[in-house]
């Protein structure tokens, strides 16, 4: 990791595994599934841990590893273990961390499935769970039990953009020597370093801001300290949680454009957001550059910038929502967020959907809910066709 003390735009640039032989500016899609034992050079045998020490792509590919350093770098850890999915990250750490007996601690307002996963399945094999809202210490700290093995957090969260205070509740945390994951999806290391705040994990979906792209889906864990990276590298190797060669160098092209991307969109947040705010037919509003948000301070203190992800009620509730949705031409009704293009979307009727009344209750997921993921457009068009829509209503 030679760019330690780069800038970020550089390190987006720049960072990454050795560089390929040939003299290939960008790394190429090393598309196959095994690796010779013999080197080429010399023709003499290499062996796992030797030379390049390449063996099968499950459990180790060089496009590949050169996703995985370069976002290790960007997030100050260890070092980075690509995964099939966000999900396929998420999985891996909790078959880590869990077992029959052991008991997680996480958010009620986290991504959907990866709440869902722990009731649904990992509940059958004798996990047991607390789910709080863990903006609130005291919730925390009351959940904490002599079995608790693992810390889940997401902040913001999805989709209340609730923030959570990482450094206090790794403090917690680790006075009871509990391990703590922070899935950092919606701030990306541009925003975000939940390492430097104490966090042994940190965990993307790459699907969303790193890609950026709506092209692909992937996911990556970064570890703190090479313990965690041991308990998790060879948990993803076997489960086959693995990435595809491809699906990293499109990542990787992605990525370059990380800060300028977020710094547009960003900024075309910002003014999306006022205009929501000041909008009569709008209940309340989310979104952590507003002095409104209950965690306005904290998020500045956490985060170099409040993002692109905004939520919102609507006065009319459900159906004013479904309004708003069947009348927007621009914003893009469809699930996932972190792409270039804004896309607007129900949490209640799409990805909560799942959850009961009550969970959707405890996490906050009202019917009125709506969630926006600002794209780079001009923001004029943005606003326009919200303005438009909501005239509808
Ligand atoms: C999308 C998402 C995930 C899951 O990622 P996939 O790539 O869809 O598997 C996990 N956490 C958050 C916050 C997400 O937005």
């Amino acid at each position: 990791m030679k760019h330690k003390a780069k800038g970020f735009n550089t390190k987006l640039i720049h960072s990454g595994g050795p560089k390929d032989a040939l003299g290939s500016v960008t790394t190429p899609i090393y598309q196959t599934s095994t690796f010779s034992f013999k080197d080429a050079d010399d023709g003499a045998a290499c062996f796992a841990g030797e030379s390049n020490g390449f063996i099968y792509t499950r459990i180790g590919n060089p496009t590949i590893r050169d996703l995985e350093l370069a976002i290790a770098d960007l997030e100050h850890g260890y070092d980075g273990i690509g995964c099939s999915s966000g999900m396929g990250a998420v999985s891996t750490v909790y078959m880590a961390y869990l077992g029959a007996g052991k008991h997680i601690v996480s958010h009620n307002a986290i991504y959907g499935p990866a709440r869902g996963i722990i009731e649904g399945a990992f509940a059958r094999f004798g996990v047991e769970s607390t789910y709080v809202d863990t903006t609130d210490l005291e919730q925390v700290k009351a959940a904490i039990r002599p079995n608790t093995a693992l810390i889940y957090l997401e902040t913001p969260a999805n989709p209340t953009i609730g923030i959570s205070d990482i450094p206090a509740i790794v403090e917690i945390a680790h006075k009871n020597n509990i391990p703590v994951c922070v899935d950092n999806t919606f701030c990306s290391p541009y925003l975000q370093n939940p390492l430097d705040m104490g966090a042994d994990i940190v965990l993307h979906s790459l699907t969303k801001f790193l890609n950026g792209h709506a092209d692909i889906v992937g996911g990556i864990i970064v570890t703190r300290t090479v313990e965690h990276y041991k308990k998790l590298r060879p948990m993803m190797v076997t489960m086959g949680c693995n990435m595809d060669p491809n699906q990293a160098f499109l990542v990787r092209r992605g990525l370059k454009t990380l800060g300028i991307r977020i710094d547009r969109a960003q900024e075309n947040s910002i003014k999306v957001a006022d205009y929501l705010e000041k909008h009569p037919k709008i209940a309340w509003i989310m979104y952590p550059g507003l002095k409104s948000h209950p965690q306005h301070e904290l998020g500045k203190k956490l985060m170099r910038g409040p993002g692109a992800m905004i939520s919102f009620g609507l006065k009319g509730g459900l159906d004013a929502g479904k309004t708003l949705m069947d009348n927007v031409q621009l914003c893009v009704l469809a699930v996932s967020l972190g792409g270039i293009e804004t896309l607007i979307q129900h949490p209640a009727s799409m990805t909560h959907s799942k959850l009961s009344a009550e969970a959707k209750k405890a996490g906050g997921i009202t019917d009125d809910l709506v969630r926006l993921s600002i794209g780079i457009e001009d923001v004029e068009d943005i606003i326009a066709d919200l303005e438009q829509a909501l005239e509808k209503i």
